[in-house]
């Protein structure tokens, strides 16, 4: 483990300018095309500690009067030829490729990400606004005879009505445009709501989505420290037609049963739990590698992070040994470091839950081959840890890890792996790892998730569908089917 040097303070003032200024995006509420200032929420620098800016703290008015102008918008916006969003979409993916490095700095103050991390998110990020600027253009119907011949059925897709978007703080950037790309393409208007801990880097999107042509009320974006019945109250007004979550399980349960009561559509990404299952005869080195990416992209706090690695006994040791070495050489620090491999953790409370299930499987008989205990700093980091001999119902298999911890386990069969990795109730990602192509796909087959990386670490994709199985989520983002989730189906009984 290298050690940590001093107390990583860079001089904000300094360092972060343009579109990277904190305070540049701390200046109010985004509602009907106007800014509107205000304080009560502040951000805070996770390597420091310190405060890096303040935002607004909406109440149930102010969000009322963004439904409203999401409403205002709604019908012009729904005519505005597809052509024509799909150009300010392509706008927008140019104008955050152009403040690509600025973005990523915002990015790293606020959420603590490493550098290379925080350019690979405003780069994925972009691509959903490309990707959607193409769909837009794209938007199809169906054509059927009924078998009886009586009559055709024609059906077409309608944008779906005002959607509220709420986001999380470990992809500031990305999971917003992951819902704002698809919503906009499709015709809606939209009220974001992004984390309390990394809204500097919405409000610095939304500058850009203005720019770009963006109408005023299509996009409006509001903070708060009061979600729930901020949420609720918009969620009971019957304009508000679709809510688009991404967090955690625990909120998404709320959400659905919120918005039971007036029926609104729901897509859900929520929580994961993946396993990373190691088969004696895979590429030992390139297994390693995958491990990295699946476990260390955002430090570790991600939803498709690896959780959980079954490892063949064959390949075992050589795996735990081989892992042990990357993750002891990696270099912490600030995010907006240059040098940083791994950031701090987003709050204390995030380090306190690693602590407690680290502790919890060491108390049980695991062991830590690197890391296994919380640093002393005044910045949240946790220290890449790899524990091996971890038991199967230690809290740590079945609870989100959100951290740079690596728990391995060891299995004799395929059967075994297949049993474990679904011991679980989420179901959003998994990786196996095995040179025949058979297995791989047959034990990936056998896995309960929504998606599968084989021989593959990383899976993200604006092309490819996103989404969970069991208490992973509901609906899927990105992908030709993300735009469906904006859009209801009107079926035609037409006669002629
Ligand atoms: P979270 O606590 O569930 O918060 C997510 C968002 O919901 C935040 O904007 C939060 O606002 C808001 N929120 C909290 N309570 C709410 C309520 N009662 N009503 C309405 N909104 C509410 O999750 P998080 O800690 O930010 O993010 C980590 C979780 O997200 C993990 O479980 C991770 O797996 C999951 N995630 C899933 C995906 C996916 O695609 N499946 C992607 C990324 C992350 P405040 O910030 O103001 O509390």
């Amino acid at each position: 483990m290298k050690p940590i040097e001093g107390d990583f303070e860079m001089t904000l003032d300094t360092a972060f300018t343009g579109y990277a200024d904190p305070a540049l995006h701390a200046e109010g509420l985004y509602i009907g095309g106007k800014w509107e200032a205000g304080t009560g929420i502040p951000v805070t620098d996770p390597s420091t500690g310190k405060t890096l800016a303040e935002v607004p703290d909406a109440s149930i008015e102010d969000a009322m009067r963004a439904v409203d102008a999401a409403e205002a918008a709604a019908a012009g916006w729904r005519r505005t030829p597809p052509r024509q969003r799909s150009e300010i979409l392509r706008r927008w993916f140019t104008l955050m490729t152009d403040h690509a490095e600025e973005l990523a700095l915002l990015i790293s103050i606020e959420n603590g990400k490493a550098l290379a991390d925080a350019r690979g998110e405003v780069a994925y990020a972009a691509e959903f606004f490309r990707w959607y600027a193409e769909e837009a253009t794209r938007i199809g119907g169906e054509f059927r005879h009924t078998p009886s011949g009586a009559h055709n059925i024609l059906v077409d897709h309608e944008p779906i009505g005002i959607a509220v978007l709420i986001t999380p703080w470990n992809f500031p950037a990305a999971m917003a445009t992951r819902k704002i790309g698809p919503a906009l393409a499709a015709g809606c208007t939209v009220i974001l709501k992004p984390a309390s801990e990394t809204p500097l880097t919405a409000y610095a999107m939304v500058r850009l989505g203005a720019e770009a042509g963006v109408p005023p009320g299509v996009l409006n974006v509001l903070t708060t420290s009061n979600p729930g019945p901020v949420t609720a109250a918009m969620l009971a007004d019957p304009r508000v037609r679709k809510l688009s979550f991404t967090g955690s399980t625990g909120v998404g349960r709320t959400l659905l049963a919120e918005a039971a009561k007036t029926v609104v559509n729901c897509s859900m990404e929520l929580g994961g739990n993946a396993p990373f299952v190691v088969f004696d005869d895979a590429d030992l080195s390139a297994a390693i590698d995958g491990a990295m990416v699946a476990k260390m992209r955002n430090g570790g706090e991600a939803c498709t992070a690896a959780n959980r690695f079954y490892v063949q006994s064959g390949i075992h040791d050589a795996f735990v040994e081989g892992l042990t070495q990357r993750m002891a050489a990696l270099k912490l620090g600030a995010g907006y470091d240059p040098d940083t491999q791994c950031g701090p953790m987003i709050t204390t409370k995030a380090v306190d839950k690693i602590d407690r299930l680290v502790s919890e499987a060491k108390d049980r008989g695991a062991r830590a081959t690197t890391g296994g205990a919380p640093l002393d700093s005044s910045g949240y980091y946790y220290p890449p840890t790899v524990l091996e001999n971890v038991p199967t119902d230690a809290s740590l298999a079945h609870e989100e890890i959100f951290g740079p911890v690596a728990a391995i386990y060891r299995f004799e069969t395929e059967e075994e792996a297949i049993r474990l990795a679904n011991a679980t109730e989420y179901g959003l990602a998994a990786y196996v790892y095995s040179r025949d192509i058979m297995r791989a796909m047959h034990v990936g087959r056998g896995i309960e998730t929504g998606m599968v990386g084989i021989n593959r670490g990383l899976m993200s994709d604006p092309a490819a569908p996103f989404g969970g199985a069991k208490q992973s989520g509901l609906g899927r983002e990105g992908g030709v089917t993300g735009i469906l989730e904006f859009m209801e189906p009107k079926y035609f009984a037409v006669e002629f």
